[in-house]
C-alpha cells in the first residue's frame, strides 16, 4: 500500500499506564494516578446529579451545532456563538486545525519540548516542522520569530506550556502578535487556564478581537474533570472558525458530553475551590523540593516537572512500585525529571514521602558507592 511515509515513522500515542494493569502487575491494592493531570477531586456533583437525570434518547444524534453549550460558552466569555468551535477534545481541534491548514510544503513552528500532539499532526499532514528549544522551561517568542517565514501556516503557544508548566507573559505574547504575519495561524492552548494565578498572565479573548489570526484552545478534560467525555472548544475569529468548520466532524462531540459541559461550566465555585487547592498542592512540592535543593520550574497548571538528576525512567519505576503512577520526563524531553500532577493534600503528602525515601536511598547509595572507592 502506498502509505504517507511520514506516517509510518510514527509511533501510536503511549497513554500513561492504567490503574488495573499496575495493581495486577504489582499486587498493590491502592494506586494513586498523578501521570496525566486529570482532575484529583473529579467533576463538580452538579454535573454528576445532571447526568444521572440524563434522558434523552440514546438512538438519536447529538445536535452537531453543540446548541446549549455554545450559547452559555459564548455568553460567559463576551464573544459571539460563531467565534466558537466545539471539538472531541481540544485534541480534535488541534487535529481540525492542522487538516486545514497544514500540507507539504508549508511549514509549522512550535516549541520544544511542548504538547505532542502538535508535532505528529503536523507530520501526518505533511508540513515541515520546525522547533524551537525552550529557554529555562519557557517559550523562545525571539527565537520562534526567526523561524516564521511566508511558508510558515501554524504556530503553536502552550500556555502554561506541559510538561514545564511555564506560562507566557502578557508582554511577550503582546510583543509575538505583533510581528507574526498576519498569513500565519497563531495557536493558543490554554489548556490549564483556569488553573493560572499569574498576575501579569494575558487576558486571550481580549486578544482576539486585536488579532484576527489568533485561536484559543481550552477544555473541559482538565480542572472541570471531564477528560473521559471528551469536550474543548476553540475560541477566534468569526472568519477563522468559519475556514476551520468543514475540517470538522459533523457529530464530534457526544449528547453526554456537551450537557456535562454546561452543567460544568455552571458550577465555577467547584472550578475556583479546585484551583485554590491546586495552588496549595504545588505549595507543598515547592517546599519539598526546596528543602531537599531537587530542581523544578515554577508552574501555572496542575503538574510540576521535578529534576531528580538521574534517569527519570528510574525514578517513575521506584514511585510505581510503591503505588504512584507519574510519568516519566525521558518521554517529554526531560530525561532526568518525573511530572507529577498535583493531586489531593494527602496524595501529595504521600508522594513526598517516597519522593523523600527515593532521594535518601540514592544519596545513601551514592555515598556508600564514593565510600568503596576510597
Ligand atoms: C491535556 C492537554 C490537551 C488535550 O486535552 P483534551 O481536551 O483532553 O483533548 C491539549 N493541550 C494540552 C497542553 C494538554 O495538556
Amino acid at each position: 500500500m502506498r502509505w504517507k511515509e511520514d506516517v509510518l515513522q510514527l509511533t501510536p500515542y503511549q497513554p500513561g499506564k492504567s490503574i488495573g494493569e499496575v495493581k495486577r502487575q504489582y499486587g498493590l491494592e491502592k494506586i494513586v494516578k498523578l501521570a496525566s493531570n486529570e482532575n484529583p477531586f473529579g467533576c463538580s456533583g452538579q454535573v454528576l446529579e445532571k447526568i444521572r437525570t440524563f434522558d434523552n434518547s440514546l438512538a438519536l444524534y447529538p445536535d452537531g451545532y453543540a446548541t446549549e453549550i455554545r450559547e452559555a460558552l459564548a455568553s460567559k466569555l463576551g464573544v459571539s456563538e460563531g467565534q466558537l468551535i466545539f471539538g472531541n477534545g481540544s485534541d480534535e481541534n488541534i487535529q481540525i486545525i492542522s487538516r486545514a491548514l497544514l500540507r507539504p510544503g508549508f511549514n509549522t513552528v512550535m516549541a520544544a519540548p511542548t504538547f505532542p500532539q502538535y508535532k505528529h499532526n503536523a507530520v501526518i499532514e505533511g508540513a515541515e516542522v520546525r522547533e524551537v528549544q525552550l529557554v529555562g522551561g519557557e517559550h523562545d517568542l525571539e527565537g520562534m520569530l526567526n523561524k516564521i517565514d511566508e511558508k510558515t501556516n501554524v504556530v503553536w503557544l502552550c500556555s502554561p506550556n506541559n510538561p514545564t508548566g511555564a506560562y507566557i507573559n502578557e508582554e511577550k505574547l503582546l510583543s509575538f502578535l505583533k510581528r507574526v504575519p498576519t498569513e500565519t495561524l497563531v495557536v493558543l492552548d490554554e489548556a490549564y487556564y483556569e488553573y493560572v494565578v499569574a498576575d501579569d498572565y494575558y487576558d486571550s479573548i481580549e486578544l482576539i478581537k486585536q488579532f484576527e489570526n489568533l485561536i484559543v484552545l481550552r477544555t473541559f478534560s482538565k480542572i472541570y474533570g471531564l477528560a473521559s467525555l471528551r469536550i474543548g472548544y476553540g475560541i477566534g475569529n468569526e472568519k477563522v472558525i468559519q475556514a476551520l468548520e468543514p475540517a470538522r466532524e459533523p457529530f464530534n462531540t457526544s449528547t453526554f458530553a456537551q450537557t456535562a459541559a454546561k452543567a460544568a461550566l455552571e458550577d465555577q465555585s467547584y472550578v475556583e475551590m479546585c484551583r485554590l487547592k491546586n495552588r496549595e498542592g504545588l505549595e507543598q512540592y515547592y517546599q519539598f523540593c526546596d528543602q531537599q535543593q531537587l530542581s523544578y520550574t515554577k508552574s501555572q497548571g496542575n503538574f510540576i516537572l521535578i529534576d531528580f538528576k538521574v534517569d527519570g525512567n528510574e525514578v517513575f519505576q521506584y514511585f510505581l512500585e510503591r503505588g504512584f503512577i507519574v510519568r516519566s520526563g525521558v518521554a517529554l524531553g526531560f530525561p532526568t525529571s518525573v511530572r507529577v500532577t498535583v493531586g489531593s493534600k494527602a496524595e501529595n503528602a504521600e508522594m513526598i514521602e517516597i519522593m523523600k525515601a527515593f532521594v535518601f536511598e540514592k544519596i545513601a547509595t551514592q555515598s556508600s558507592q564514593t565510600h568503596t572507592q576510597q
